[in-house]
């Protein structure tokens, strides 16, 4: 089976570890374009410091920078089967450059969550100083008194969940997304799940969508 999925969903959706797990399932590569710069201006190379400031401002890098970057990575050869592409198109006219270079059926497929709830979980994040495991905490309280539970380690806040900052981010998903959602929410391969489920419901949720739609 060939698989050509682009995935949508805000931040705090679990879109990024959704994508590990269908990459891993359907044995193709899992493309995150915000993955892909990051790595780039930590080489330090030509791409990475054209983008370093937009990506330090939170801005968009050029539709034509990103779409010879992700048409450059969808000729190489791991994408035979296919790819599970997140992060890309953010804009209709990326979403139109993707269309010409696909020679099969996309599957689009949103993760939704409620921006409330988003606020929420990513408020009781935490991550070990010690050890760098993600976890929950089940009470949100700026001082953490438990300790981690794997090593003993003190527990924090990534700077990005603090609830101000997940606001914004969820702002400026919301501006990106919607009209890259209204391109494709017509089609007969596009669909919605919870992302708001236990993270196991919401991969059996994908895979049968998936299955079903491609
Ligand atoms: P992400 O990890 O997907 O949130 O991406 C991190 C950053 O990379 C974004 O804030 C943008 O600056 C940049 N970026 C990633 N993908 C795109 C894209 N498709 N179009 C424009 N900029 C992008």
């Amino acid at each position: 089976m060939r698989l050509n999925l682009v995935l949508i969903g805000p931040p705090g959706s679990g879109k990024g570890t959704q994508a590990v797990r269908l990459a891993e399932h359907y044995s193709v590569p899992h493309i995150s374009t915000g993955d892909i710069l990051r790595a780039a201006v930590r080489a330090g190379s030509e791409l990475g410091r054209q983008v370093a400031d937009t990506l330090a401002s939170g801005g968009l890098v050029s539709d034509a920078l990103m779409t010879d970057l992700v048409q450059a990575r969808l000729a190489s050869p791991d994408v035979r089967s296919g790819f599970i592409l997140d992060g890309y198109p953010r804009t209709v006219v990326q979403a139109e450059a993707l269309e010409e270079m696909l020679d099969a059926p996309l599957v689009v497929i949103l993760i939704q969550a409620a921006d409330e709830a988003i606020v929420q979980r990513l408020g009781k994040r935490r991550v070990c100083r010690s050890c760098a495991i993600t976890q929950s905490v089940s009470v949100d309280t700026e001082v953490q008194i438990d300790p981690c539970p794997y090593c003993g380690g003190k527990l924090v806040r990534r700077q990005d969940d603090d609830p101000a900052t997940v606001r914004h981010r969820l702002a400026m998903y919301a501006s990106f997304a919607q009209p890259i959602i209204s391109y494709y929410q017509a089609r007969p391969t596009f669909g919605a799940v919870d992302g708001l489920q236990p993270a196991t419901d919401v991969t059996t949720a994908l895979r049968s969508l998936i299955d079903r739609l491609s």
